[in-house]
């Protein structure tokens, strides 16, 4: 099978999760498959459903948590190839796998704003698009005006209103299987120098309040309504806090980070501990953000 998918892409065989995902924790998988390019990708994917090999979207892996057992999947990523931007005046046409850093930037090059608010976020645009990714109350749903999707074997776009956003949320949670492959964004003019301000203050603001210098995935859980999980977390004596190698950070008590040789087991447990406080103290249930990913009822 490894033979047959090396003529759609690039394949390297047996590579840990853990070097895939920001968090840096994650057991091996079959194989991480690079399409070409669109086509190499869809031919993959028939050989994979024809050989019934599971398979999962990764994108730059900056919000999931893999689970240390063995995936007998295919990872596909596609930020080798399937990430070019093409920007016509105001409307910018990406694909998946481009890096939304870069992207902000390209459009602060170009005197376009609108993703100033994701300057510092390390995800790709199938990521960002799949999670609603954002920042300082703005969002991609703000400036998405089509998604192409690769779905039961068509291609179509579809409109930002039929991605369904919401907090974090989209169509895509809902389904699995559709593949996200580019979007047409559209951002408005402004000042580039004015644009590169914002930009710098919001990573200064990031440099101060978040605990870049270890690795995580950014939010642990979703804001619940009329609620912010730091204070919550934080309130319920867990800042610093730690389970084996998974530690509550300091700077910022909604971030779980890896202090080096933390498990999936450590992540969860802390987790679950953080969610049975806070839901005893406050009567609130705090909710993931982050994905869990190749975890089965029985490891968890
Ligand atoms: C330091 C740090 C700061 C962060 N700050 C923020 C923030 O300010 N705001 C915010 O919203 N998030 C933030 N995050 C979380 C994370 O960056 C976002 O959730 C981001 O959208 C994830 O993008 P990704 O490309 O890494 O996706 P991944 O984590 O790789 O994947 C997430 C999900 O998207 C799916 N997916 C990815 N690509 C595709 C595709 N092409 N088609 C279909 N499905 C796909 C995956 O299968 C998976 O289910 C932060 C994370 C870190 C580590």
């Amino acid at each position: 099978m490894i033979d047959k998918l090396k003529r759609f892409g690039e394949v390297s065989e047996n590579v840990l999760l853990s070097k895939l995902t920001t968090l840096k924790i994650g057991g091996p998988c079959k194989a991480v498959f690079y399409p070409f390019d669109v086509i190499g990708l869809i031919a993959g994917i028939q050989l994979l459903n024809n050989e019934n090999i599971d398979y999962r979207i990764f994108g730059h892996g900056s919000n999931i948590l893999a689970n240390d057992e063995p995936y007998e999947g295919v990872i596909i990523k596609f930020n080798r190839s399937i990430n070019s931007t093409y920007i016509l005046d105001n409307e910018v046409y990406v694909e998946a796998g481009a890096s939304l850093v870069l992207l902000s930037d390209l459009a602060m090059k170009h005197s376009l704003s609108g993703l100033e608010w994701a300057a510092g976020i390390p995800a790709t645009i199938g990521g960002a698009l799949y999670m609603n990714a954002g920042a300082y109350k703005q969002s991609m749903s703000d400036i998405v005006k089509e998604v192409l999707v690769l779905r039961d074997n068509k291609l179509d776009w579809i409109s930002g209103a039929q991605c369904e956003y919401g907090y974090r949320s989209s169509i895509f949670q809902e389904h699995p299987d559709w593949i996200i492959l580019a979007a047409k964004l559209q951002l408005k003019h402004g000042d580039s120098e004015q644009i590169k301000q914002i930009m710098a203050r919001r990573k200064q603001q990031r440099l101060e309040t978040q605990p870049l210098d270890a690795p995580s995935c950014g939010s642990t859980f979703r804001n619940p309504k009329d609620h912010f999980s730091w204070e919550l977390i934080q309130k319920s004596g867990f800042r610093g806090f730690s389970i084996g190698g998974a530690q509550v950070s300091m700077k910022h008590a909604n971030f779980i980070i890896n202090t080096g040789h933390a498990t999936s087991s450590d992540m969860i447990k802390l987790i679950q501990l953080i969610q049975q406080s806070v839901k005893e103290k406050y009567q609130v249930d705090l909710q993931l953000e982050v994905e869990q990913f190749n975890w089965t009822k029985k490891s968890q």
